[in-house]
């Protein structure tokens, strides 16, 4: 049975996308894959960035894959950290990441936000497109234990708590990943129907 690859080696986007992705289909990540690469993201769009990571992994491998890339989109900054959600602070990882967007937005009192995911699929050569954004604010200080990168501080709309206070189950009723994820599934799910189970 084929079975896609995730191109991506950030294991905490893996483990999200399996906590519902069920029995849809299966898929293996790099490391799974026995690939190790970092692919650079090196364009200014989501878009651009998530083609490039599944392209190169197709390309390299010739096997079916998808990819995503995401990034965090504060209003008072003017679209901050955006598609460089991952590399704000230079190198210096998810908790530097948002010690540098907490001081940036001290005593800023519009607080929204959003976090837009896209996903990029290859089939036979063949790509296609899938995003989810979710709406919400930044707190002033992390509160929760749970998650990766700016979870502490991401309250989604609807919600009185962090991503980082939330089980996965939960984070998925509000998550940009789980949307653009969703409508990926439901695009293999309705035009290959058991291709990659
Ligand atoms: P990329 O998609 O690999 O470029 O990563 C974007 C960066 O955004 C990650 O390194 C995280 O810091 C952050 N990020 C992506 N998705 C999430 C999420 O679901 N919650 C919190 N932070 C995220």
């Amino acid at each position: 049975m084929p079975q896609l690859i995730f191109a991506s080696n950030n294991l905490n986007k893996a483990e999200e996308i399996r906590s519902f992705v069920n029995n849809q289909f299966t898929f293996k990540t790099l490391h799974e894959a026995g690939i190790s690469i970092d692919i650079p993201e090196p364009f200014d769009t989501l878009e651009e960035n998530a083609y490039k990571k599944s392209k190169t992994i197709y390309t390299l491998t010739q096997n079916d894959c998808f990819s995503e890339d995401t990034g965090l989109f504060v209003e008072s900054l003017y679209g901050e950290p955006g598609v460089k959600s991952a590399r704000y602070a230079d190198g210096s990882g998810y908790a530097g990441n948002v010690v540098k967007l907490l001081a940036k937005m001290e005593d800023v009192e519009n607080r929204k936000a959003y976090f837009k995911t896209v996903a990029s699929l290859i089939i036979a050569g063949k790509a296609y497109l899938f995003e989810g954004t979710c709406e919400g604010i930044i707190l002033a200080k992390c509160t929760g234990i749970n998650g990766f990168g700016y979870d502490p501080v991401f309250v989604p709309d609807g919600s009185g708590n962090t991503f980082a206070e939330m089980t996965l189950d939960e984070k998925n009723i509000f998550s940009h990943r789980k949307k653009a994820i969703g409508s990926l599934i439901s695009f293999i799910t309705k035009s290959f129907p058991g291709k990659y189970k």
